[in-house]
């Protein structure tokens, strides 16, 4: 039995979320395509050189992806987070590296429930971009990034300015959006918590070391890892939890 962390009225929270949150509700994680994703390499179908190269193949590659997250549901791990992101407001901060909806939907869902109808939440940052949003590929473009549910391609999406639209994903070699506000929030949370990440995509991996930072500098601060398997930046974690998402998420948050 997974006893729950001591979430109280002081509590600042920190999560992070990898593709192992993911994964029970059918999404496959990085590790699991064997650095292979649909028979291409990852720097072909995940990197703007692979873009540039062939942006056809990109665009087919995100529109399957596009596809296939459509037909999955958020689960149990990510409606405890949406659940408690309504009791903790923004003492919660949800950093996640997943590019799918999930975290998205399950906040929806939670606000449905409660007849509430604001906007999504500030508190949730997806820092390798969202599946479902495109931008112009022209960096000093002014255009703004934009939900975009199409699948289909047989035309490339060109930008009003006459660029190439592409997928508005963080690809390898590319910062993450938001990383200031991410390491102001890892500055002042109070427990840092990482949810099925193998601690191998930097930044998002050496984020727990400003835990240990703090903690050598006489802070109380806590840290805590949740996944199937000893993640590759372990003994940065005081306390590693290791089991399925959709079992200890729940228990460990207390909703
Ligand atoms: P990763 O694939 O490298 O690691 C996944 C981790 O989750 C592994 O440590 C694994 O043990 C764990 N895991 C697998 N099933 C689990 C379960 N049921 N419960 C708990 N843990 C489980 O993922 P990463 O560290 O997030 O890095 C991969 C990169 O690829 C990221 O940059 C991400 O943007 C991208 N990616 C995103 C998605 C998505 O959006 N869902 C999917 C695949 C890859
Ligand atoms: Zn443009």
């Amino acid at each position: 039995m997974t006893a729950p962390l001591p979430i109280d009225d002081h509590t600042q929270l920190f999560v992070l979320t990898g593709a192992g949150i993911s994964a029970e509700s059918g999404i496959a994680t990085f590790r699991d395509a064997g650095g292979l994703w649909e028979n291409h390499k990852v720097e072909e179908v995940a990197s703007p050189l692979g873009f540039a190269v062939n942006p056809e193949l990109v665009w087919r590659f995100y529109g399957a992806r596009r596809k296939a997250a459509l037909a999955v549901a958020p689960n149990a791990a990510h409606h405890a987070l949406a659940k408690l992101a309504a009791r903790l407001g923004d003492r919660l901060f949800l950093a996640t590296q997943n590019v799918d909806p999930l975290h998205q939907k399950a906040a929806q869902e939670e606000r449905a429930r409660h007849q509430a109808n604001d906007d999504l939440p500030s508190i949730l940052c997806a820092m390798h971009g969202e599946l479902f949003k495109t931008r112009c590929s022209r960096e000093a473009c002014t255009e703004a990034p934009f939900y975009d549910e199409r699948c289909d391609f047989e035309e490339l999406p060109r930008c009003p300015c006459g660029s190439l639209q592409r997928p508005h994903i963080v690809w390898f070699g590319e910062i993450p959006f938001e990383m200031h506000t991410i390491k102001r929030r890892v500055q002042a949370c109070s427990l840092f918590v990482t949810i099925g990440s193998s601690g191998a995509v930097y930044p998002a991996a050496g984020l727990v070391r400003e835990i240990r930072y703090r903690q050598s500098q006489g802070e109380a601060v806590r840290s805590v890892y949740v996944g199937l398997e000893r993640p590759e930046n372990a003994d940065s974690f005081d306390e590693l939890h290791l089991g399925r998402a959709t079992e200890i998420v729940p228990a460990l948050l207390g909703v």
